[in-house]
């Protein structure tokens, strides 16, 4: 069993043949831990190693995810384990009750390996703002994670577990996806309960899952998905599974939008060409699966950047007032600078004089974008866009310029702000730095996304390359760009 390319659904397929048990594979996960961790500050709490080869030995094969390890992002909440949310303020914090997510996961055999680091509260697209330190990316561990679900992201890659939770409120589960060669779905708003997960922005959280491939992240999402009494936003509609297995594309039409690629280009630094030749290729990959590739405009999409970083501040000042250092947590002069930040910001712009201005403006403009992905829908299936203008940078690049870090989320958060679905899917590399791509579609279009997904996963095989540490094997897939 080599675990840095072991899939879920392989790991399901090996337990059913009885090449291999839970324990096996739970194993191989801590020592992964135990190699690992340190050098790329992954884990922020692991479990007891005897309770959980304990869990892995009473594991009961008839469930559908039973003997999966998986990693929590910290915001998370977990019954008796620690719950830190990246952020110091809260960093002996032990919830009493799981989020509705976790409840799910551990009733379908899941087990918890452990917590992963994050950007603090969810903050960030690097995994910089973490208060723990960043995490190092698994394929150059010089470089950033991405973030803010950042440990999700490189646990996966490095073999402490087979799929990981995150969540994406503008982009914090794809570009971890994006930079650490792997799948990430931000579903549709209100297609996973977001009861018991710590809030960032309300009215944009979403929680989805990272995995190494497609099917895998359309298994687990299939699980975790559905209406839930606790979260009033989530809906009946009912969730994809297995018949997104397609080989070709034919008859689906695949959206490119020509201002979301040029303001790209203008972001500082503006997007790689080499990231450009990365995307350039993928797309002909899809048009040779049988898609045709359409143009979309989406005009809205120069103001939705300034959009967001209104409206997500508003909302953060509002959810963070409640860690006042009176019922749990430290005093908020704990609180690091982000966080600071982003709660001085957003209460300056609901401050009566300047709430109008401010957070009405941003509301408007909000529908505007919403309305520019309906109308594009109206043409075609799924938007594709790149992830991030570029590949990870270097840890310390941009983290003292948090405006050139705010640039770096161009591609990612107007489809927060639309409330839309994205599949984010790997699709290439430059140099060792992995590049990843996006497929927008609407609403509830999961199954559609996974298909197109799969269909381009299985042309390209990237997921095949694993990281160049000791015990993981080169790849597979074809070569470098
Ligand atoms: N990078 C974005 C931000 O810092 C998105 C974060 C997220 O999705 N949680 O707000």
């Amino acid at each position: 069993m080599d675990i840095f390319a072991l899939t879920i659904e392989q790991a399901l397929e090996g337990y059913r043949a009885k090449k291999f048990t839970a324990v096996d594979v739970v194993k191989t996960c801590l020592e992964n831990v135990r190699k690992y961790n340190k050098e790329y500050n992954v884990l922020l709490t692991v479990r007891d190693e005897d309770e959980l080869i304990k869990e892995a030995k009473s594991v009961d094969y008839s469930k559908p995810l039973a003997g999966i390890p998986v990693v929590l992002k910290d915001l998370f909440s977990t019954n008796l384990l620690r719950t830190t949310g990246g952020a110091k303020i809260i960093d002996t914090y032990v919830p009493r009750y799981d989020a509705t997510v976790v409840r799910k996961l551990k009733e379908s055999g899941a087990i918890i390996i452990g917590k992963a680091n994050e950007d603090a509260w969810g903050h960030g697209s690097s995994g910089e703002n973490s208060d723990f330190g960043p995490t190092r990316n698994a394929y150059n561990k010089n470089h950033v994670a991405g973030g803010s679900s950042s440990g999700s992201g490189v646990a996966v890659a490095l073999g402490m577990c087979l799929f990981g939770t995150g969540t994406d409120t503008g982009g914090s589960i794809r570009m971890p996806a994006a930079y650490n060669n792997l799948v990430g779905l931000k579903p549709t708003y209100g297609r996973v309960s977001r009861y018991g997960i710590l809030a960032m922005a309300s009215s944009l959280d979403t929680i989805g899952h990272v995995t190494k491939t497609v099917g895998d992240n359309a298994l687990v999402l299939s699980i975790t998905a559905g209406k839930d009494p606790l979260d009033a936003t989530t809906d009946t509609q009912p969730v994809a599974r297995a018949s997104f297995k397609r080989s070709d594309l034919k008859g689906l039409k695949i959206g490119v939008s020509p201002e979301y690629l040029a303001i790209g280009k203008q972001a500082t630094p503006g997007m790689d060409e080499k990231l450009e030749a990365v995307t350039e290729t993928a797309l002909k990959e899809l048009e040779k699966l049988g898609a045709t590739i359409v143009t979309v405009n989406l005009p809205n999409t120069q103001p939705a950047l300034a959009t967001y970083y209104v409206l997500v501040p508003s909302e953060i000042s509002s959810n963070l007032g409640r860690y006042d250092g009176v019922r749990f947590g430290h005093t908020r002069e704990t609180f690091g600078g982000e966080a600071k930040r982003r709660m001085m910001i957003g209460t300056y712009a609901l401050s009566s004089g300047y709430y109008d201005a401010y957070y009405k403006t941003g509301q408007k403009v909000r529908t505007l974008v919403r309305t520019d992905f309906t109308k594009a829908f109206e043409s075609v299936d799924a938007i594709f866009a790149p992830v991030s203008p570029y590949p990870a940078p270097k840890i310390g690049d941009f983290s003292q310029d948090p405006l050139a870090v705010y640039l770096s989320d161009i591609y990612t958060v107007p489809i927060n702000l639309a409330g839309v679905a994205a599949l984010g899917l790997p699709a290439g590399f430059i140099g060792d730095l992995p590049v990843g791509i996006q497929l927008i579609g609407p609403q509830w279009s999961e199954e559609r996304l996974y298909e197109i997904g799969f269909a381009y996963e299985q042309e390209t095989q990237w997921y095949k390359r694993k990281p160049n540490i000791e015990g993981s094997h080169p790849s597979e897939a074809h070569g470098y760009i």
